[in-house]
């Protein structure tokens, strides 16, 4: 069985829509599993109501006002003589409004709140793609991935449980895929408890290796907006160069830092069972993109990933000690407790850099926490360049207007910290 991936950018509109379902009826109906995410910005739109409703802010009812619109209007193109075929989608326009018109639960962590109504968001796309499909003659079913998906209670960065998930994704559609195309959300999962998890932003691709590693599919194909994987983000870089073949080693490395063509938790299960991983172009899918898997040869050029807006934190132990095992433990323990991600780190004998995304809430929590034992300088603004198979030439490309803070090399790859002098 195969395993197709749609992200939010392919299914933004009507015309998004229609062009999905052209691509999915190219294809063997039986043995499909489609996963979907959420409709162009939806989530984005959702995170600001999420964190409306929890202040109890008046707009609520404007930003929710606005997610109804758009996705209403898409209906509209979309219906032809049976509208009643979108009816699943007015059903949960209801269960929506119900949870907006009270107010919070005082005793649900707010993160569990974020998941209850971020993940409407798949649900609303899956429920217009399938009737739709199922509208223009292709018969499809909608399955709900919170009933297959199990994770702990790590609200939005559930952690999957994979014997539970793999037996209930495999008791569920074993039989189901041998008689139409299923239609599932990505991002979304849940707790024994019934309660709605998410897996963390951008999870959708996850999702589609989840299922793939569960039902042993033959590949994993996710549909982008870019001809596959380039060597850069193209939105930063001109010249991009599409890379055919790419190892599983090097796909994961890019991901890990912070290619956004592909979450880097996807690879792990496709690699594990040697499942193949295609990255191709939903406005193009005549062409054949990028496929990762085993091979021999490494990436044929240079890859760059910019981060921006990065921050560097440089502790100094007070009292002179060095770094090393124990005040290294302490360290991450408290960037864990956080939950911030070091990007690159970086020690001397009594000090120690981190490079962390700038999360100004969660910063200033830990900070405090770390000037009890270290004397802390800080800097703001900077970029993270990472370039895998780099070679001197490429880094003096990328230093011209830069100045460089801090640069850590590695066999295949050099992370370069700076600043921006244009
Ligand atoms: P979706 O959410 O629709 O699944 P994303 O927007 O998350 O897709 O990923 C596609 C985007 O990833 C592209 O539009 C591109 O800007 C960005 N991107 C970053 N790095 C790369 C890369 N190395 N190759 C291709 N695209 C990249
Ligand atoms: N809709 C979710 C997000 O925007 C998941 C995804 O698109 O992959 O983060
Ligand atoms: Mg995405």
């Amino acid at each position: 069985m195969h395993v197709f991936k749609f992200g939010g950018a392919s299914v933004k509109d009507a015309q998004g829509v229609r062009n999905v379902a052209g691509i999915i009826r190219q294809q063997d109906p039986k043995q499909l599993l489609v996963v979907i995410s959420a409709m162009g910005e939806t989530t984005n739109a959702l995170e600001q109501l999420t964190w409306a409703y929890l202040r109890q802010q008046p707009d609520v009812h404007s930003l929710w006002q606005d997610i109804r619109a758009k996705h209403e209007q898409v209906i509209n193109e979309l219906s032809g003589s049976n509208p009643a075929i979108f009816e699943p989608v007015f059903e949960l326009f209801v269960d929506i409004e119900a949870t907006l018109s009270q107010e919070p639960d005082a005793y649900s962590p707010p993160d569990r709140i974020y998941d209850q109504l971020v993940s409407f968001g798949e649900l609303l796309s899956t429920r217009i793609v399938n009737a739709y499909l199922n509208q223009s003659g292709l018969d499809s079913y909608w399955v709900d991935a919170r009933r297959l998906i199990r994770t702990d209670d790590s609200y939005r960065e559930g952690k999957v449980d994979w014997d539970q998930t793999c037996e209930y994704i495999t008791d569920t559609l074993a039989e189901l895929l041998d008689t139409s195309v299923v239609i599932t959300q990505g991002f979304v999962g849940s707790t024994d408890e019934g309660n709605t998890t998410t897996l963390g932003r951008d999870g959708s691709d996850y999702t589609a290796a989840i299922f793939a590693y569960c039902l042993d599919a033959e590949s994993v194909t996710i549909w982008k907006d870019v001809p596959g994987v380039l060597n850069a983000d193209p939105r930063w870089f001109d010249e991009t160069v599409k890379i055919d073949q790419l190892t599983y080693q090097d796909a994961i490395e890019l991901a890990y830092y912070g290619a956004t063509v592909i979450h880097p938790k996807t690879i792990k299960p496709l690699q594990n069972k040697e499942i193949p991983l295609y990255v191709r172009s939903f406005l193009k899918p005549e062409e054949p993109g990028t496929v990762i898997g085993n091979f021999e040869k490494r990436l044929p050029i240079p890859s760059f990933i910019f981060k921006m807006n990065q921050t560097l934190i440089s502790l100094h132990p007070k009292d002179f000690s060095f770094i090393a095992e124990e005040n290294l433990s302490k360290i991450f323990g408290q960037f864990a407790e956080y939950g911030i991600k070091i990007n690159l780190m970086q020690n001397t004998a009594i000090s120690f850099s981190v490079v962390v995304d700038n999360q100004p809430e969660r910063l200033a929590r830990l900070l405090p926490q770390l000037q009890e034992d270290f004397r802390i300088s800080y800097n703001e603004g900077l970029e993270l360049i990472t370039i895998r198979h780099y070679d001197e030439k490429t880094i003096d490309r990328v230093l011209v207007n830069k100045k460089l803070l801090v640069e850590q090399k590695s066999r295949y790859t050099v992370q370069l910290v700076v600043k921006d002098l244009g």
